[in-house]
């Protein structure tokens, strides 16, 4: 099934949010894949197997009995962004405005949007700062995380931890990019595996991710997530189900 043909997918589109995503054509005219495809160190198996937990994460992420949903959410979310946080600063030296002048991942760039909707032309490390700063304030808004007895969730709850994951996720997806490299020369490949693969499993459960939005790293996806890896979707857990049980959303 070969794609039907240059800017077949249209050029652009903005999601609801305003983050305007690009998508080039996969395929040159002369069928070859163009040099970024090749480039996916993260693909390789000796790099995928690499987690630092087998904790079965499918059971994991998965609402507790007696739990709120909203302070589920609230809880994982602020976590990860957290986790994303720590991940990326291991390797933020290395992103600079230079290395990285545009928010890339594969075929697709990312602008950021300020708050009247205006487009803001930004590197890497800007976006991630963008992002970084506005999560920042969301989860420390008590009008939006509420942390107090009795006061409630907003009724956008759900819609801005949908926003946050969504910008996460292009940290995370910048991290493997462009920066997979020097994470394996840390030694972290192990950990950003298993933050992505639990990231994404929360997700998934709770739908928090649009799919076209996940589009460009599903081929990692589907070798992290899949039923046969460590740590992946598993299924039946048998091997780290139980050690998990206590670690109820924190990872540790
Ligand atoms: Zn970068």
């Amino acid at each position: 099934m070969g794609p039907s043909g240059p800017g077949s997918r249209g050029p652009a589109c903005a999601d609801s949010s305003g983050v305007l995503l690009v998508r080039k054509s996969k395929a040159k005219p002369n069928g070859k894949k163009p040099a970024a495809e090749e480039k996916k160190m993260y693909l390789e198996p000796e790099y995928t197997k690499s987690r630092i937990t087998d904790v079965g994460f499918k059971e994991l992420v998965v609402l507790p009995r007696e739990i709120d949903l909203n302070e589920w959410l609230a809880s994982n979310t602020t976590t990860f962004f957290h986790h994303v946080n720590l991940q990326y600063s291991t390797i933020s030296e290395f992103c600079t405005g230079e290395a990285c002048q545009t928010m890339a991942v594969c075929n697709t760039q990312y602008y950021w949007y300020d708050e009247r909707g205006k487009k803001v032309k930004c590197t890497a490390p800007q976006y991630v700062d963008f992002v970084m700063s506005s999560v920042q304030k969301l989860v420390t808004d008590e009008d939006v995380f509420p942390t107090k007895y009795g006061r409630e969730f907003p009724s956008s709850f759900e819609s801005l931890v949908k926003k946050i994951c969504k910008y996460l996720f292009h940290v995370l997806a910048h991290i493997y990019w462009s920066h997979f490299k020097e994470t394996l020369a840390l030694e972290l490949h192990g950990h950003l595996n298993t933050l992505y693969v639990h990231f994404i499993l929360f997700a998934r459960e709770f739908n928090l991710l649009d799919p076209k939005e996940t589009a460009v790293m599903d081929d990692l996806t589907e070798v992290l997530c899949s039923g046969g890896g460590r740590g992946g979707g598993g299924g039946d857990g048998a091997s780290g189900g139980g050690a998990g049980a206590q670690n109820h959303g924190k990872e540790r």
